[in-house]
């Protein structure tokens, strides 16, 4: 079977790799179509995220859907043809914080695609993939398999406006329109958000920011003094979520927020220091919380977009094959020309 193995910084190959085999509780899934996050492009460009680095070769991938085709034993919820949105975190349920309901911040958790334990927990962009059958949410037919992954990157922007607070009625600033800004967007108007102003540096994301459901966007690299506006009489927003990962994005989220108000960190910010005016949080009593995945909000986002209360249809761009996954991933780092770029099954 085929997979997508990064080895190194621009080292992504299409391998044949040995099918595998389904233990206790899980089940063989045959890959449907899969989404490239940014955390793809990261492992493919740097050949690291944040302070993760590869060490050893890793297939990618980790927003997918596809059919269970072979059950392990044990598994007793879901059966062979079943179509299914995976759920990439395996929480051991057990530690402290899954019994506390906060398995995101799970002490032992296994997140498919990713370097942060070694050996590195594999990810799905493989015609075959195991998981355990609780990874698996059941779609139905009428859900597409492209949209169906979708459901990773909704659930972490359902988590980050939760870690907003009360967003019925509020101004909501967004920082980035990036595919989890333009997600935020569409997470914060079912919130019931009043306003939602979204800035980035690009036009081409900010108008699907618009269809996504913002009321106003700002491109900051042209029109700074509507920034200087937000920032009049201590601040316009109730609620600011920074997903770009600039220091200065942050900024403008200390600036535009009201004394008060909560600023939701959702974007990784570069590992060198930045300069945030802290003084300011002081002040203003802001307050500065950060976002982390998503537990329950998982199965949410399948809900909602199989009752179509959120449409992904504006940020949905090109698909690849397989073998065709150098250009795929090339595309997906073009943000004049790409939102979200998909791999789906070769036929
Ligand atoms: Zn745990």
């Amino acid at each position: 079977m085929l997979a997508c193995v990064i080895h190194e910084a621009k080292g992504l190959k299409i391998e044949n790799r040995p099918e595998p085999q389904p233990q206790e509780g899980e089940v063989l899934i045959r890959f449907g179509a899969g989404g490239i996050c940014g955390s793809d492009l990261h492992y493919y460009h740097e050949g690291r995220v944040g302070d993760f680095a590869l060490r050893e070769p890793m297939v990618l991938g980790h927003e997918v859907a596809g059919e269970v085709v072979v059950l392990g034993s044990n598994v007793r919820k879901i059966q062979v043809g079943q179509r299914v949105a995976v759920n990439p975190t395996r929480a051991c349920m057990r530690c402290d914080y899954c019994l506390s309901g906060r398995s995101n911040l799970c002490r032992n958790v296994r997140f498919f695609g990713s370097a942060a334990r070694f050996p590195h927990v594999q990810g799905a962009f493989a015609e075959l993939f195991t998981a355990s059958e609780q990874q698996c949410v059941p779609i139905p037919q009428s859900l597409s398999y492209r949209v169906a992954a979708c459901a990773e990157p909704l659930a972490v922007t359902l988590h980050a406006v939760s870690r907003g607070g009360k967003v019925l009625g509020r101004r909501v600033l967004v920082t980035g329109a990036g595919p989890i800004g333009v997600l935020v967007v569409a997470a914060a108007r079912l919130a019931g958000a009043a306003e939602i102003v979204v800035t980035d540096l690009f036009d081409e994301a900010l108008a699907v920011a618009e269809r996504m459901g913002a009321t106003r966007v700002v491109n900051v690299k042209s029109a700074s003094s509507e920034l200087e506006a937000f920032a009049k009489e201590g601040g316009r927003f109730d609620v600011a979520i920074e997903v770009s990962g600039n220091p200065r994005a942050l900024q403008n989220c200390i600036d535009a927020t009201r004394p008060g108000g909560r600023i939701v960190q959702v974007g990784l910010l570069a590992a060198a220091n930045s300069d945030v005016a802290v003084n300011k949080i002081t002040a203003k009593e802001l307050e500065l919380v950060g976002t982390f995945r998503f537990h329950e909000e998982f199965q949410w986002a399948v809900d909602g977009l199989v009752a179509r209360r959120i449409d992904v249809d504006p940020i949905l761009s090109r698909e690849f094959t397989f073998s065709e996954a150098i250009s795929a991933f090339e595309l997906a780092s073009d943000r004049r020309k790409a939102m979200k770029v998909s791999l789906v099954a070769q036929n």
